[in-house]
């Protein structure tokens, strides 16, 4: 296990061996010193709290029901610029300094966020530069949240300024853990900037990069529509042009705008690991499918990674038939993604929802036990600790609707019971099962590469790197055996079996390690588009699948973009059963070492499906964009080949997941339906909340949550 010391040097040293400069914050870090330990910190049962927002003479009754309540922390002041800087340079923290001294005096702790998110009027009056100008080249006005440009040196810059003023004001102040800079980098309306700033940034960015134009020329292949660069400064970033930007430009670019963020948050952390070495420093965001960033550069140095939580909007804004396994999945990939970010370590959500939340409007209420559901499947998914948003419910404010633990008019809200009986019960699962493992035995790649290239150019106007990852992630999830998400660059040989839908840009690196991996005994299953580009999303001079042609012990024929045709799939040999439909596409494979395991019914020729024994494993390629029932059964077989089987027997409502640490485990069983639910088990299993024992059976009752132990 890699130290965060170990971790950011060696992050380093790659960056350094593939020839990238390293900006001065991430030199900076290398000699920082690690925070205090988990077990010195209180566990971090809490509520985002808003006393800014709150009159000064409710604050003491606040603190007395937050820790009546059973809370043992608060997040405060990530949105109080105003408030703390109400001219520039002329700082005011005594407000924020006595919030902080009643909070303590009733035990709740502190974790306080650095305010960028949300400059104040005086400054974007002063500085109209820094606003951020969005994908049509329009300037973002202010007066929302996150209008700012990720670039600009003055936003950087004063940005600093308020959060060092906080952090000197704060490194000894009684009650402070730890901090969370910014919120929800890039999570809103507009996730790149577009700015004149901006593009210079992506320039020097792009000299370092590449180090001369003729290999940039080459990489993007400028030849094509007269783009030759012949100065550093011709560069552009990708605005409307009447026709689509460079897709080397444009991957880059957004790459470009990931670093701008991650490196924006980089100066922060820098400040605060050298001010307050001893509190923890984390960000808040949020997980798959949302990809604006690479989150693994955002969180690569900090303590651990925060996600916030609102499962509500899933049955709000979801497409198709709202199911309670769908609303379920749409928080355990986030989760997962999330976890699966620091190699497994334990998360924090930072903002778990309360009741119905909402901006313009209300989502949907929680049903009575699904407040303490969604908690429970953070937890059940490798959470460490829950913050609940929020403690009271605005008033006013764009988040007027976002309901917290109190009502506008400070009465209990339908959740508050619900809410501290649950914390009560993660009190009693303790420390060892809240900062346990979680046991993922598959995974799926996750690659925002993949997803940045094919929204570029997304082959099939319909076809989403976003819609294929929520599929497969169903069908692998569903297997109740525990996935993480990862890049395929990662260590592998944990995982009895590695699926990677749309891998459509596949680099050298990558590549090898799946090699090794299958070579070792693994299975590898990808979907179509498979090694299609490489890095530079240049499309590749070799028959595809390219690079990993060998493992698959395949080829394509042809690959086709469907429309109005019906394509069939008739699957055959381990995989016989119903005949299936292709959707979006479809790559016609020629086997070479490979077996066929399906072929196309219907306008094309060729293998839908193929099997290849490569070293010690095996290579599954699955060509066809699979209805949603074939490639579930399809990848559960596959699954089952592999090792992989849950011991539970559980209706597709139910998730069950493990944790462990040491020789202990702990089986969360998660009821998404509002109906009662049974599942079966081998074996004796006692609840670790409640101490009921049970064999073999067990019912489960609408949105309940049992924590079980082996008997
Ligand atoms: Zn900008």
């Amino acid at each position: 296990m890699l130290t965060r010391r170990e971790f950011g040097q060696r992050g380093a040293a790659l960056l350094t061996a593939a020839g990238v400069r390293l900006p001065m914050w991430e030199r900076a870090l290398r000699p920082m010193v690690a925070p205090a330990s988990s077990t010195e910190r209180p566990l971090l049962l809490g509520v985002d709290y808003y006393p800014d927002q709150t009159p000064e003479n409710l604050w003491e009754e606040d603190a007395r029901l937050i820790s009546e309540a059973g809370l043992t922390n608060v997040r405060i002041a990530e949105f109080a610029w105003s408030l703390m800087e109400p001219s520039e340079g002329k700082f005011d923290f005594t407000w924020l300094k006595h919030s902080v001294e009643i909070l303590h005096k009733h035990n709740i702790a502190v974790i306080l966020g650095t305010p960028s998110a949300a400059p104040p009027p005086w400054l974007t009056e002063k500085y109209p530069e820094i606003l951020m100008v969005n994908s049509e080249g329009m300037t973002v006005h202010p007066g929302g949240r996150r209008f700012t440009c990720p670039t600009n040196k003055t936003y950087r810059k004063l940005s600093l300024t308020i959060a060092t003023e906080m952090a000197k004001n704060f490194a000894e102040t009684a009650g402070i853990i730890g901090w969370q800079i910014d919120n929800e980098f890039t999570l809103q309306q507009f996730g790149r900037c577009y700015c004149k700033y901006c593009r210079e940034g992506f320039q020097d960015w792009a000299k370092q990069k590449y180090g001369t134009l003729d290999s940039l020329n080459q990489k993007w292949g400028t030849a094509f529509w007269s783009q030759i660069y012949t100065d550093w400064r011709q560069i552009p970033v990708p605005l409307p042009s009447n026709g689509p930007p460079n897709p080397g430009l444009a991957l880059d670019y957004d790459r470009y705008q990931s670093y701008a963020n991650a490196s924006f948050a980089g100066e922060q952390l820098v400040m605060l690991r050298k001010e307050c070495p001893q509190h923890f420093i984390t960000t808040n965001s949020v997980g798959a499918p949302f990809d604006t960033l690479n989150l693994r550069e955002l969180f690569r140095d900090l303590d651990f990674v925060s996600n916030d939580n609102y499962p509500g909007f899933a049955a709000m804004f979801m497409e198709g038939e709202v199911t309670p396994e769908r609303v379920g999945r749409s928080s355990a990939i986030s989760h997962d993604s999330m976890r699966s970010v620091k190699g497994g370590k334990p998360f924090l959500i930072m903002e778990e929802q309360s009741g119905k939340a909402g901006q313009p409007s209300f989502g949907p209420q929680p049903h009575p036990g699904q407040l303490r559901l969604w908690a429970f499947q953070a937890i059940a998914h490798g959470a460490m600790g829950v913050n609940y948003f929020r403690w009271d419910t605005a008033r006013f404010g764009a988040e007027e609707y976002w309901h917290g633990l109190l009502n506008h008019d400070r009465s209990k809200s339908p959740g508050f019971e619900e809410i501290i009986r649950t914390v009560a019960d993660m009190k009693v699962l303790g420390r060892e099962a809240l900062e346990s493992s979680y046991v993922a035995e598959t995974a799926l790649s996750f690659d925002q590469d993949c997803d940045w290239a094919l929204q570029i150019q997304p082959g099939h106007p319909k076809l989403t790197y976003r819609d294929q990852l929520v599929e497969w992630y169903g069908a692998v999830a569903g297997a109740n055996t525990g996935t993480d998400l990862i890049h395929l660059d990662e260590d592998l040989s944990k995982y009895k079996a590695v699926f990677a839908p749309v891998q459509y840009v596949v680099g050298a690196r990558q590549a090898e390690n799946v090699r090794n991996y299958v070579r070792n005994g693994g299975m590898f299953v990808a979907g179509f588009r498979l090694g299609a580009k490489d890095e530079s999303s240049q499309i590749v001079n070799m028959p595809l699948p390219g690079l990993l042609r060998d493992v698959m012990g395949a080829t394509l024929k042809d690959y086709v973009p469907i429309y109005t045709e019906k394509v069939g799939v008739a699957f055959e040999q381990q995989l016989a059963g119903r005949e299936g439909q292709c959707g979006l596409w479809a790559d016609l494979l020629v086997p070479e070492s490979a077996t066929v395991l399906a072929k196309y019914v219907g306008a094309y020729e060729g293998a839908a499906i193929t099997m290849n024994a490569f070293g010690k494993g095996k290579a599954v390629y699955i060509g066809a964009d699979l209805d949603g029932t074939s490639l579930s059964r399809v990848i559960r077989t596959l699954l089952e080949m592999a090792g992989s089987k849950s011991e539970f027997t559980s209706p597709p409502a139910v998730e069950i997941t493990r944790r462990r640490a040491g020789g202990r485990e702990w089986v969360f069983a998660l009821n998404h339906s509002n109906e009662g639910q049974k599942i079966t088990v081998s074996g004796t299993f006692t609840s670790v909340l409640d101490k009921k024992n049970f064999d073999r059976e067990l019912e489960l009752k609408p949105y309940e949550v049992v924590v079980l132990k082996r008997s």
